[in-house]
């Protein structure tokens, strides 16, 4: 059984997480998910230093595992593994690597649950929010399973009768996915899966504070029949980051970078890749609009307010960041978002049944909210509820309304990041309009309305590459995930997801006769 093959450390992780989860009555079927070490062509190993980084549960600080500190060395071998992998996988057939995705996201689905048990172990969020992003991680693979098998060429009418012109399609070659903690299982899934459909092979680099979730995903990769090198995972703390970053940006043995995390770090690794002129997709921070116009149904609104503000306690890309209330609308509204804030959520440890927001993911996040919600207040805007560290210290957040807030606020120019609501009243579409496109960010959107010419026209004029109208729940793998302006380059899920891992090759097929 794998279980005997690991090492001593991860047997202690895995006591360690099976205590802390039989302690509230969960157990894990399978606790070989569990790696205390990192995965480079096909095996489990160490940093080459020896070095190690503890990984922590947000929700109580308490040390879940250790993992390998790695550097620029392991990163070229994990590299080195992936261009030799990629020398055969690039030549087996769409239909070959789709029956290897499937098996892969066959045993995903079987092991749903203790995936969904290291993801709340690790990031805190609640267990229901982690089955739902198992779920939405898994219908990656899924999807691009079936996808790959219809990446299609083209043949062109060509203006000689002597000559074809046919374009095909071919994989890209080595990929680094640099990915989050906010979502630690589907941002890997969502590009790996494409990555692999595609062709390419992969080295992995997921955040610091969530490595766990992304080994649990290469063990089932392992167990799923991919040949060695075809995914690599290379573990890594704060400080050896950049220079991780730094050789997969760089190496000349990779091909592409896809990256999805802050806006600033996007900004630093496109610099990265010019230098080798490498391909990339980048899915960067957000800070949108959520406009409620006068006509919209108040109980939509409402709902749509919270899935979309709350939602990993305000921790994704998406979350509705700058909330627009129309002056004849803007009451009822703020008043019916604090009695659903006060009767829907429940804050604490993910793990109890009925928790709903689970704690921010480490310090550094948790000051930066507060430094918001403090700044803003001091240039005026007023504390509606909520407004300061919930009572169960730690990393936990209150959730907040704040009003009378004003563009120039942090709470407003910056992604928040945390279960704070700023709402602003307006009084026509025009100046909410104006308002909502001030921003250098574009990636999600929201707006209720039932009016229908104005449904049409804002959806035009907002400018974000994704709108949620009428809803606040927008993600799904048939979907094309991305933004514009400083939000990213690049869509992920739907058919074009596979865009980024292939170029188009031209052969012009001469001298017919
Ligand atoms: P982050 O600080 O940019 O980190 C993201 C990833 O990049 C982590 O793996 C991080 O590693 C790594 N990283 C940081 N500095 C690096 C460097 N110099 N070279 C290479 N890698 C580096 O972002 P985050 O705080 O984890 O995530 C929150 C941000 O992600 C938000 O802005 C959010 O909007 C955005 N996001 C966007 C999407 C989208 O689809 N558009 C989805 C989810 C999140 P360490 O953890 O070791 O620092």
């Amino acid at each position: 059984m794998q279980i005997f093959r690991q090492s001593r450390r991860a047997l202690q992780l895995q006591r360690h997480l099976l205590r802390y989860d039989f302690h509230r009555g969960h157990g894990f079927r399978y606790a070989s998910l569990l790696h205390q070490e990192g995965y480079i062509g096909g095996k489990w190993v160490s940093a080459l230093s020896g070095k190690t980084f503890a990984v922590t549960n947000p929700c109580n600080g308490k040390v879940i595992g250790h993992v390998p500190d790695m550097d620029e060395a392991d990163t070229k071998t994990a590299i080195d593994s992936a261009y030799e992998a990629f020398q055969s996988w690039q030549r087996t057939t769409a239909k070959e690597r789709s029956i290897l995705l499937r098996k892969w996201y066959n045993l995903m689905e079987e092991n749903k649950e203790d995936l969904a048990l290291i993801l709340t172990a690790e990031a805190g969020k609640p267990l229901a929010e982690s089955r739902g992003e198992i779920g939405y991680g898994s219908s990656f693979i899924e999807w691009f399973a079936e996808e790959g098998r219809r990446i299609y060429g083209e043949v062109v009418p060509s203006p000689a009768s002597s000559k074809e012109i046919i374009l095909i399609r071919e994989p890209i070659g080595v990929v680094s996915l640099i990915t989050p903690w906010n979502f630690p299982n589907a941002m890997i899934t969502r590009k790996a899966g494409a990555a692999l459909a595609s062709g390419c092979t992969c080295v992995i680099k997921p955040a610091e504070d969530t490595p766990l979730s992304a080994l649990a995903i290469a063990d089932l990769a392992e167990k799923a029949g991919l040949p060695p090198g075809v995914v690599n995972v290379v573990t890594a703390s704060r400080s050896n980051t950049p220079a991780v970053g730094n050789v997969l940006c760089t190496s000349p043995k990779v091909a592409g970078v896809s990256f999805t995390g802050s806006s600033a770090v996007g900004k630093h690794l496109y610099r990265l890749c010019s230098s080798g002129i490498k391909k990339i997709g980048l899915e960067l921070g957000g800070n949108a609009p959520f406009i409620v116009f006068d006509s919209a149904d108040l109980n939509k609104a409402v709902d749509g307010f919270m899935i979309s503000k709350f939602r990993n306690g305000g921790q994704t890309c998406i979350s509705s960041n700058r909330i627009y209330a129309q002056s004849g609308i803007y009451e009822k509204f703020v008043a019916a978002c604090k009695e659903a804030i006060s009767k829907r959520l429940v804050m604490g440890d993910g793990l109890n049944k009925d928790v709903n927001v689970g704690p921010i993911i480490n310090q550094s996040q948790i000051d930066k909210v507060e430094g918001i919600v403090n700044d803003s207040v001091k240039l005026g805007a007023e504390v509606l509820m909520g407004g300061k560290r919930h009572e169960l210290g730690g990393l936990f957040y209150e959730p907040t309304i704040l009003t009378n807030v004003s563009s120039e606020m942090p709470c407003v120019k910056e992604e928040i990041f945390g279960p704070v609501a700023a709402i602003q009243k307006f009084e026509s579409e025009e100046e909410v309009l104006k308002k909502a496109n001030a921003c250098q960010h574009g990636l999600a959107g929201y707006f209720f309305s039932q009016d229908y010419s104005q449904v049409w026209r804002v959806a035009r004029r907002l400018e974000v590459g994704m709108i949620g109208i009428n809803d606040g729940l927008i993600s799904a793998v048939e979907a094309a995930f991305g933004g514009i302006k400083e939000s990213g380059i690049g869509r992920e899920g739907s058919r074009h997801g596979v865009d980024d891992y292939t170029h188009i090759k031209y052969l012009c097929m001469g001298g017919i006769n």
